[in-house]
């Protein structure tokens, strides 16, 4: 086994007959591919027929043997090819698949990724596999079960078995063709009966294609607005083209990528849509599934490996018509892939936090060029990325200014909440709203992004307060169960009695969180049900759904949650938005939280009066004269988007900077710093690209690791790219103590 450097060459083949080596990437942490020789036969020589790319090979590594895909055929006996000493690689033990299950385009995407973020390309390949395919089983099967005569049965006379009538009912429709278990189920023809036939040994279980044609139903009526933009991006499906949809919230951007992928499904070809984690509500693929004759899948963390390996499958042999997913899906194969569409495309669950550091916008963008697509992005409060990218041409803009189905644009008022008294956080004049609401029949959310009963247990004598063992940080006190809980470690602890430092009695919890809110809300307002939205109250597969159930129905309630209800999701019967508290998100140490706050504010605002009624918004605040409030009160998104984008350009910062990390967590502090140094030292950086650090991250201790990093900064992405790619192979060859680790973040979200 060689080491080589793949991340910096380009994909190669070679004619049949010369020297044939395989560059695969092998699931384990390393910075390159890995070079072996071609298995052998039984008899004991190599076989004459090339392997195909794509597919999966087992190969040795160190004692044992791994899954490994391969990404590239080379002629050893080559002089560019760098392969120190052919006599010494392994051979491959044994090839799993004859087919590949990556495509050409598909195996471009993940070497592109590889060298994009400077990941170890093993761990970015197996991304391209369901879970069964990652154990090195083969694909699942597609189509529905179905059942057909066997030889025995084929021999039967019409209208044998005569005495057992619905035997013979499910004997004439199979001699008519195979049908599928459901198709029998729904001619009253149960399991039951056809497990007896197959007792009789006259039917046999089979697959069936899925032979339906598909076909869309009919579509609103669109607006001028929604007429103009369907009818731009549809005039051109042939090529690569990426539009940018900046429609407000309840402007109809679902309804344009519903029109948009019929175009697409019509001619047969498949769409993958991408949502963010928590838009994926049935909602969206109910509206889906009844305006598509044809077979929706989706792929989420929440489906069990069954389904997902199912739904992987069906996304590659073609018979899915639209793959509805989350960020993980952007690397689920697709036969026939005629376009992308990302909804939300601002939002922050695009972007993948470990292993493989992604950004699935990012990559969607990507795979739509390599496979020559268009794509559509739309979001109310697109990123400053894709606002920057339609500024230099890169990007199509499209907008959407009003609200479709006759909705109108929801009021806006701030409440100065000093000096007021507070029941719950909430003050007289968002109560007395809420009040009105509810009275008049109509449902109120109330916007609160702290979960838990209250973030802070203090004590009243001394000061003392809960702190997290592992993290610099506070911990949560919750009820439901009563404990201590690091939001960022998931440790627990018992609520103490007395304070641990003085033995007071007197602790108190401080600040308020979603648990505690949900207590008063009920107790004043009991005559309306109260329904909590945070990641403690919507576990289990079916919550989400029950939730959608109970709001569907359109009753007076109280809507209370975090960020969980920013997302995409459609109240009709909400007319009143209240965010509790502003101010938590007004100081923020990262560059990019001016942009999240607005994002924020304008999407939480975008769920009230969704309906036919006209909605408010009452943002309560101690700080109603910061420039931010006055901003979201007075201005569009928009407008203040293109303000924050001059800025960042004044400042060099992304997306008109370029920016990559080296982070790294150690044990001990200072050895995780005295790594960083030591790489830094050894940089010989291009003019035009400044490294700074390394310093502790914004949170340096974290799940009891000490957290720091080197930051790369340019103007010119090339310069910054090389200089990142240079920083990554020099950490990998420094000599490292095994307690520290590192990793890539290139173009990181959380630049603190
Ligand atoms: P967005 O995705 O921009 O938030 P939606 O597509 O969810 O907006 O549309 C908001 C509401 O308006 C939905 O109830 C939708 O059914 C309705 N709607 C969208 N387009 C039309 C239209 N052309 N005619 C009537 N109702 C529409
Ligand atoms: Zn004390
Ligand atoms: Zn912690």
């Amino acid at each position: 086994m060689t080491e080589t450097q793949p991340l910096l060459t380009a994909p190669s083949s070679a004619p049949a007959g010369t020297r044939l080596l395989y560059r695969c990437a092998v699931a384990a942490p390393l910075l390159s591919l890995l070079d072996y020789l071609p298995p052998k036969d039984a008899s004991g020589d190599a076989p004459n027929r090339p392997l195909l790319l794509g597919t999966r090979v087992s190969a040795p590594l160190g004692n044992r043997l791994v899954t490994a895909v391969v990404v590239e055929v080379i002629d050893s006996s080559s002089p560019q090819q760098d392969v120190i000493n052919p006599e010494k690689l392994r051979a491959i033990d044994s090839v799993i698949d004859t087919e590949p299950l990556l495509d050409s385009v598909h195996l471009s995407l993940l070497s592109w990724a590889t060298r994009y973020y400077l990941h170890p390309p093993g761990e970015v390949f197996v991304l391209g596999l369901s879970p069964r395919e990652r154990r090195g089983e083969p694909p699942a099967p597609t189509g529905k079960q179905g059942v057909k005569l066997n030889e025995r049965g084929l021999g039967l006379p019409p209208g044998a078995l005569s005495r057992a009538k619905k035997q013979a009912a499910l004997l004439t429709a199979l001699q008519e063709r195979p049908h599928s278990i459901d198709e029998l189920n729904s001619q009253g023809l149960s399991r039951t009966i056809v497990r007896a036939l197959a007792a009789k040994d006259l039917i046999e279980y089979c697959t069936l294609k899925n032979t339906e044609a598909w076909s869309c139903n009919d579509p609103l009526k669109p607006t001028q607005e929604q007429r103009t933009v369907i009818n731009a991006i549809n005039a051109d499906q042939a090529g690569f083209i990426c539009h940018l949809i900046e429609g407000i919230t309840g402007s109809g951007k679902t309804e344009v990528y519903l029109q948009c992928a019929a175009e697409i499904i019509n001619q047969g070809r498949q769409v993958l849509i991408l949502l963010p984690e928590i838009g994926l509500t049935p909602q969206m693929l109910t509206r889906f599934q009844a305006r598509f004759n044809a077979p929706v899948v989706m792929l989420h963390s929440g489906l069990s490996d069954g389904e997902r390996d199912r739904h992987w499958a069906m996304a590659r042999d073609g018979s899915a018509a639209i793959i509805l997913g989350t960020r993980s899906a952007v690397f689920a194969p697709v036969a026939n892939l005629g376009m992308i569409i990302v909804d939300e495309e601002h939002d922050q669950s695009f972007h993948q936090q470990d292993g493989l550091r992604y950004s699935a916008r990012d990559v969607a963008v990507k795979r739509a060029q390599l496979h020559n697509c268009p794509i559509v992005l739309g979001s109310a409060t697109p990123s400053l990325e894709s606002l920057s990218n339609v500024e230099i041409g890169k990007y199509t803009l499209h907008a959407l200014t009003e609200r479709a189905g006759g909705a109108s644009i929801p009021r806006k008022a701030v409440v100065d909440v000093r000096g007021l008294s507070l029941e719950a956080g909430l003050s007289q004049p968002l109560l007395s709203a809420m009040q009105a609401t509810l009275t008049s029949g109509k449902q109120v959310l109330l916007f609160l992004n702290r979960r838990g009963f209250a973030p802070t247990l203090l004590c009243h004598d001394c000061g003392w307060f809960a702190g997290c063992d592992h993290c610099d940080a506070r911990l949560a006190v919750h009820r439901k169960p009563a404990e201590l809980r690091c939001h960022h470690c998931n440790s627990k602890k018992f609520l103490p009695r007395s304070c641990p430092s003085c033995q007071s009695g007197r602790l108190v919890s401080a600040g308020l969180g979603t648990e505690q809110s949900e207590l008063t809300l009920k107790r004043l307002f009991p005559a309306f049900p109260v329904l909590r939205v945070d990641s403690d109250s919507m576990t289990g597969r079916n919550a989400m759904d029950d939730f959608a159930q109970r709001l569907s129905t359109g009753e007076p309630c109280i809507i209370l949650g975090t960020q969980m209800l920013t997302k995409g999701h459609h109240f009709p019967a909400v007319t009143l938005v209240g965010v509790v508290d502003a101010d938590g998100l007004l100081f923020s140490p990262d560059f990019r939280g001016e942009e999240r706050l607005l994002q924020l504010l304008t999407q939480v605002g975008g769920r009230a009066g969704r309906g036919k009624d006209a909605g408010s918004v009452i943002i309560q605040t101690h700080y109603p004269d910061h420039p931010l409030i006055q901003a979201v009160m007075e201005r569009s998104y928009g407008e203040l988007a293109r303000n924050l984008l001059a800025e960042r350009r004044q400042r060099a910062l992304p997306p008109l900077g370029a920016m990559a990390m080296l982070r790294c967590d150690s044990v001990d502090f200072t050895n995780g710093l005295n790594f960083l140094t030591q790489i830094k030292n050894q940089l010989q950086l291009a003019p035009g690209v400044q490294v700074i650090g390394p310093v502790p991250a914004a949170m340096a201790r974290r799940a009891g690791r000490y957290r720091a990093q080197l930051l790369l900064l340019s103007e010119d992405r090339r310069a910054l790219h090389n200089a990142a790619s240079q920083l990554a192979w020099v950490a990998d060859k420094t000599k490292k103590r095994s307690d520290i680790k590192w990793f890539m973040d290139v173009d990181p979200v959380e630049a603190v």
